[in-house]
């Protein structure tokens, strides 16, 4: 055996990591993002859930003069983190409504006495003018917002008392920011940026979990292929996510009477209750939790050996989280969804229901996606990747569709109808629009801009909407087009389009599967 020791810890970063945390190394992207913070830049930090997010704002509080301000909207999180330090030896406390008063007093007499390098707040304590005038007569090392995402109405979480956190740079022009979020679409990167009012540097570290085994299933008997995947897992731990409580305990209550050991966990239940099944899946003393999408924020628990969406998840980021909980400890992990289309459906018609505005058009484009990404023909793994804007050019190997390929044929010509169609279009209309008018309707949206005129109008007759549909997803899907929310989800063109356009490469596409062809759905624009 070697001496890492000599030849790792002969800087004074990776002393101190070494000291203080007691890790050897730095993972991805950790000592760049601490390098720039220290020299004071504004950062954004993307890693994924468990990418190691914390020790990027917890080291340089130690190195650097004043005060580290953290602020985070969970509670829970907020006591434990400052545990965690506390057993390091690290100075640090926390602030928030849950704290007694005289708690509370202490800790701001530690503060004004500089007995803290770490200060953990809630974003309406951090914003309360009593704290803000505190503030401004403290030495200020930094200010790192955990969750960014929060700040964002593309984030999964949009909380309105983040949205004020836009005034901390005007105040404190000179303490450098590092935003932190483990969602990483471009959307909700731009509008952390911009609401923070900052131009950071950005680190943005793989979103890859390759242990994890991605597969969708058509829902045909939800309750039979639940019980057969799980009785596949040998009573191993996991977590089945439904869409409501009602769901939740229906089938909790189904899986006990057929033997697994089961709870429920929601909402609607008591707080105690809640605390108990979270205790006991963390014990290992239950295998299976059903719950609602309140089940998991914070859960740290590295055996999570499964994850199943038994209806289909909001949006690919919350797909992304909440499948994420599998497999932490880097072992193999399942995360199975059962897809029906007619869910699709129905939830766009609750998203219908809401008032009509900014934000209704942001959560029917989060259904679309997510809507793709179930249908999707090509490598589950690529799509994931690439809607995070992380390019993955080979197959994963992984995931349902590599494992069993849907059949492929030659649609270079047909990829051409549809991207010349694009082209023809001004890249200005939706994926219905495009199929009209490759279909060739004579339907008033068409008409009236003369689209009938146009080359490319009636060019795919032959073929129904969901084969067209199918084949735009798969061009979407294979980065040559792209569907720009922005522009009204426009379709456009990319540069690597132009080689089939050309005829110069062949295009391979999956054949659609006869289950999208059953019914009528409509794509919302
Ligand atoms: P995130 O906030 O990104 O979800 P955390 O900051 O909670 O992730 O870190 C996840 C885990 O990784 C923690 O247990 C943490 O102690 C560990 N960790 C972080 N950085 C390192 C490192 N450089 N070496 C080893 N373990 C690390
Ligand atoms: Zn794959």
């Amino acid at each position: 055996m070697q001496t890492p020791a000599l030849e790792i810890h002969d800087d004074p970063l990776s002393q101190r990591l070494a000291q203080v945390f007691g890790y050897r190394n730095f993972r991805d992207g950790q000592r760049e993002v601490i390098e720039r913070v220290c020299g004071g830049q504004d950062c954004l930090v993307i890693m994924p859930t468990g990418g190691g997010k914390s020790l990027c704002y917890q080291l340089p509080a130690l190195l650097m003069d004043g005060i580290t301000i953290v602020v985070s909207p969970l509670i829970s999180l907020m006591k434990d983190q400052v545990d965690s330090l506390l057993q390091t030896g690290v100075a640090a406390a926390y602030l928030n409504s849950s704290l007694p008063r005289e708690r509370s007093a202490e800790v701001l007499k530690q503060l004004r006495h500089g007995e803290l390098k770490l200060l953990y707040v809630s974003p309406e304590r951090l914003l309360s003018s009593d704290f803000i005038e505190r503030m401004q007569s403290l030495p200020l090392a930094m200010f790192a917002i955990d969750e960014a995402h929060c700040i964002s109405q593309w984030g999964h979480d949009f909380r309105p008392e983040y949205a004020a956190l836009g005034q901390l740079k005007q105040l404190f022009p000179y303490v450098p920011m590092m935003a932190l979020t483990a969602t990483a679409d471009q959307a909700t990167r731009q509008s952390i940026c911009e609401r923070l009012g900052i131009d950071p540097f950005r680190l943005l570290s793989s979103f890859d979990r390759p242990n994890i085994r991605y597969t969708v299933a058509e829902k045909l008997n939800a309750a039979n292929q639940l019980r057969h995947f799980l009785t596949q897992q040998n009573g191993t731990n996991g977590i089945i996510y439904c869409s409501s409580r009602r769901r939740v305990d229906e089938v909790a209550d189904r899986l006990c009477l057929q033997g697994f050991n089961a709870k429920a966990y929601h909402a609607g239940m008591t707080q105690e209750d809640r605390g108990a099944v979270q205790d006991s899946f963390l014990k290992d003393q239950i295998d299976i939790v059903v719950a609602t999408v309140a089940f998991g924020m914070g859960i740290n628990k590295s055996n999570v050996r499964f994850v199943v969406h038994y209806d289909i998840p909001k949006s690919i980021e919350a797909y992304y989280q909440e499948t994420g909980r599998a497999g932490r400890d880097g072992l193999d992990a399942e995360a199975f969804m059962l897809f029906d289309p007619a869910d699709i459906g129905r939830v766009r018609h609750l998203i219908e229901q809401a008032e009509p505005g900014p934000q209704q058009q942001v959560e029917f484009h989060k259904l679309n996606t997510m809507a793709a990404f179930a249908e999707a023909q090509t490598c589950r793994r690529q799509v994931l990747l690439h809607y995070f804007d992380e390019s993955a050019l080979e197959p994963c190997g992984n995931c349902d569709i590599c494992l069993d390929p849907p059949k492929r044929y030659n649609g270079t010509e047909d990829a051409q109808k549809v991207l010349s169609c694009i082209f023809r279009l001004g890249q200005r209309f939706g994926i219905n629009h495009l199929i009209e008018v490759l279909r060739g309707s004579k339907s008033a949206p068409i008409v009236d801009r003369g689209h009938d005129k146009l080359t490319t109008w009636g060019i795919g007759k032959d073929k129904s909407h969901e084969y067209w549909l199918s084949v735009i997803r798969q061009l979407i899907h294979l980065g040559l087009a792209s569907q720009d929310v922005t522009r009204g989800s426009s379709i456009t063109l990319n540069p690597s389009a132009r080689p089939i356009l050309k005829g110069e490469v062949v295009l391979m596409l999956a054949e659609p599967r006869i289950q999208l062809t059953t019914t009528k759905r409509k794509v919302s624009q």
